[in-house]
């Protein structure tokens, strides 16, 4: 229902997703998307590699398979991986994300494609060193093209670069 200058709109069920601008919408949210953090670490094969580590003993999220980090509809996911492992890396990315776009599509909700970014990030040595060697990700964007990592990514406000300084948060 709404209220605009006093008047009653009737009543209509919320079959999908939860009610915007309620007391309860937030917690609704969290319990909607509750299985999403830990989607990239169901598959996990990474035992033997995590044997004795933190993240096995303290129930850490694996590196292997990437971390999720979200604040409200707003979510990274972080991998790591060694020089020249860029196709391994970007494999990784591809199924993950497909992952996501599946669970995503399951509970009625969608990316936002346009929104996505991918940033590589590493010294600034490493960068110069690199140049020629790229992420090349399957996964497109809105447009059918390719998602190439930027030299720059926002998350929740602040800018993060490839080459790690704050440079960019600071002119922008
Ligand atoms: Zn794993």
């Amino acid at each position: 229902m709404v209220t605009v200058n006093g008047i009653n709109s009737g009543w209509l069920p919320t079959k999908v997703g939860v009610p915007q601008g309620s007391i309860l919408g937030p917690i609704l949210f969290n319990i909607y998307v509750n299985e999403l953090p830990g989607l990239p670490n169901i598959k996990c094969r990474h035992k033997l590699e995590n044997w004795g580590t933190r993240k096995e003993l303290f129930g850490k999220r694996c590196e292997h398979c990437g971390v999720f980090i979200g604040f409200a509809d707003d979510s990274s996911l972080i991998f790591s991986g060694i020089k020249k492992d860029n196709n391994k890396l970007a494999n990784k990315i591809d199924s993950k994300l497909l992952e996501i776009e599946k669970f995503l599509g399951n509970n009625n909700l969608k990316m936002n494609v346009s929104k996505t970014e991918l940033l590589r990030s590493t010294t600034r040595q490493q960068l110069a060193w690199n140049k020629t060697e790229t992420l090349k990700l399957n996964s497109l964007d809105e447009n059918g093209t390719q998602i190439i990592p930027n030299k720059r990514a926002k998350i929740l406000g602040v800018v993060f670069s490839d080459n790690l300084t704050w440079a960019n948060h600071l002119e922008t």
